[in-house]
């Protein structure tokens, strides 16, 4: 275990036992906040097999989606795109956004998961035409208000913050040479054209590199920087909620390899991804039912249409497009089989609403703000893009994958939390780098996610439930990002809109 992990994991064991044993913490005069809605009162009844109300509503349409985060939505997109209107789609939360969900207050709009989405290359061709849709992308231009301001990150390292990572990277000559050996050994993957976005672009090879975890390839690859060891670990945990001990080193890859080495951006918003949910929805208008959870979805007598049951209605559709995570689908559709060997990650995002930017030192603030060896993710300020002069009230959002425990282990703690300790868990890692941050915080608001996302563990690339779902025949499509195995905007994307392709052209309507 290195340092890092060690650190981390003592500090998320402690804050977990102290949220056990409910022992009171230093109290912050006037601080509030609280839980927001995680949709996990939905999750148990449905993972209880609670029973069902009466059905009060039936009705027969063509196509039902099921899910509204960014994939459901996705779909729902290129049927609007293809003049395709006779559709519903049911979302499990009180709104739609999934993991790219957003919040707002008098302060700023601030995401509450997905907060931004790389400058799409080339390969990324469906997300460039959905940012042309939504003006974000013209005549080749990206509108320079969504592009990520500049400076864009900093770490905190040392007692003080530097702008980028770089300083640390090459702190001694051993570090440097390392950093540079790993970024030749990046340049050569990137050429072997096996890494794309999305991945059904490219051809992913049954890759060696699928079999081992990112940290044996480190330790293969003679990788021994503390510095460069902690900076791959980071970027795993950042991405996909796994550490690299846990992380197939084929996705760890892909997250450096994948991107246009000379992007600029990122494309971000206040209120992060939330932004595009907000748009989508716009287009999407009433067809979509949110406090609706689908319980179960069959094909009686194996027969040609789908019945999707919620709580109190039942539909009959002619297709059916799942853009819900898969674990949800072996409890819900008859006949799926057992669940498939996919452990998912645990997160805990909170929005602190700050009075004034309290103290620090060195480089001055950046949109994405990361302490090094902290148990967290660092955050991210929501009013990083307005043009007027920072220091006056603004919302951050903190970010922190539980992977220092078992995604099971992890989860109970989470659950077993109460708000206060787990506030005090995220103002004393924060603290670390603004000693005054107390004095003007004034809120501390928290989602927990007990499953935010499939684990890209080694295996994950030829899993063959993943390809036998993605080559379903229909009148059932998955289309979520579980299916491409790496949960990112584009993956959700591509993954939304295969399906939503096939379901058209199934339907008579493609
Ligand atoms: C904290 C966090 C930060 C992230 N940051 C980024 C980022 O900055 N950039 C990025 O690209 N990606 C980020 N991601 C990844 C994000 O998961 C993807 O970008 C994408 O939003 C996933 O979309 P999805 O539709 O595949 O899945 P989900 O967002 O999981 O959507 C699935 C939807 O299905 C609904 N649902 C579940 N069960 C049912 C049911 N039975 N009936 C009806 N509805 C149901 C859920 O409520 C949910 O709305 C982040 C993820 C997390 C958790």
């Amino acid at each position: 275990m290195s340092d890092a992990q060690s650190v981390s994991r003592r500090a998320f064991v402690a804050a977990s036992a102290a949220a056990l044993v409910g022992l009171t913490h230093k109290g912050e005069r006037g601080v509030r906040g609280g839980f927001v809605e995680d949709g996990g009162a939905a999750g148990h009844r449905l993972r209880d097999n609670a029973s069902l109300g009466p059905v009060r509503e039936r009705r027969r349409l063509p196509l039902v989606i099921v899910g509204g985060g960014m994939a459901g939505l996705s779909a729902a997109w290129w049927c609007e795109k293809h003049g395709f209107r006779d559709y519903l789609l049911l979302e499990s939360g009180d709104e739609a956004g999934g993991n790219a969900r957003a919040g707002r207050n008098d302060v700023s709009g601030y995401p509450w998961g997905a907060h931004y989405v790389p400058v799409p290359g080339k390969q990324a061709m469906l997300a460039r035409v959905l940012f042309e849709d939504l003006g974000v992308l013209r005549n080749g231009v990206w509108d320079e208000r969504t592009l990520c301001h500049s400076p864009q990150e900093r770490l905190f390292w040392r007692g003080e913050w530097h702008e980028g990572f770089e300083p640390m990277l090459n702190d001694s000559a051993a570090d440097r040479a390392e950093f540079r050996r790993f970024q030749d050994r990046l340049d050569g993957l990137r050429s072997s054209g096996e890494f794309t976005i999305p991945v059904s672009r490219g051809r992913p090879a049954r890759s060696a590199l699928d079999a081992l975890t990112l940290a044996q390839w480190l330790d293969r690859e003679g990788f021994r920087s503390r510095a460069l060891r902690w900076y791959a670990d980071y970027a795993v945990r950042d991405d996909y909620g796994t550490a690299a001990r846990d992380a197939s080193a084929w996705a760890g890859l892909h997250y450096f390899v994948a991107r246009e080495p000379d992007e600029k951006g990122p494309l971000t918003w206040p209120e992060g991804n939330g932004w595009i949910v907000k748009r989508l929805l716009e287009r999407i208008g009433t067809r979509v039912r949110t406090g609706a959870t689908v319980r179960a979805v069959s094909r009686p007598h194996g027969g040609r249409v789908v019945v999707v049951r919620t709580e109190d209605a039942e539909f009959t559709a002619d297709a059916c497009i799942w853009a819900a995570p898969i674990f949800v689908a072996a409890r819900v559709i008859d006949g799926f089989g057992a669940s498939p060997p996919l452990t998912t990650a645990p997160w805990l995002v909170a929005n602190l609403t700050l009075r004034e930017w309290p103290d620090e030192r060195g480089s001055a603030p950046a949109w994405d703000n990361t302490i090094v060896d902290s148990p967290g993710l660092g955050y991210v300020n929501a009013t990083h893009q307005r043009l007027s002069r920072p220091g006056g009230p603004t919302v951050w959002t903190y970010y922190h994958a539980l992977v220092q425990q078992t995604p099971l282990e992890a989860r109970r703690a989470l659950r077993a939390m109460s708000w206060r300790d787990a506030s005090e868990f995220v103002l004393s890692d924060l603290e670390r780098a603004h000693p005054t941050l107390r004095r003007v915080v004034e809120r501390v608001d928290i989602r927990r996610y007990a499953h935010a996302m499939a684990r890209p563990e080694p295996g994950f690339l030829s899993a063959p439930w993943r390809s036998a779902l993605a080559a379903s025949r229909g009148p059932i499509w998955y289309g979520h990002a579980d299916l491409s195995g790496l949960s990112v905007f584009e993956e959700a994307q591509d993954q939304g809109v295969r399906a939503a392709r096939r379901a058209l052209a199934h339907i008579g309507r493609g």
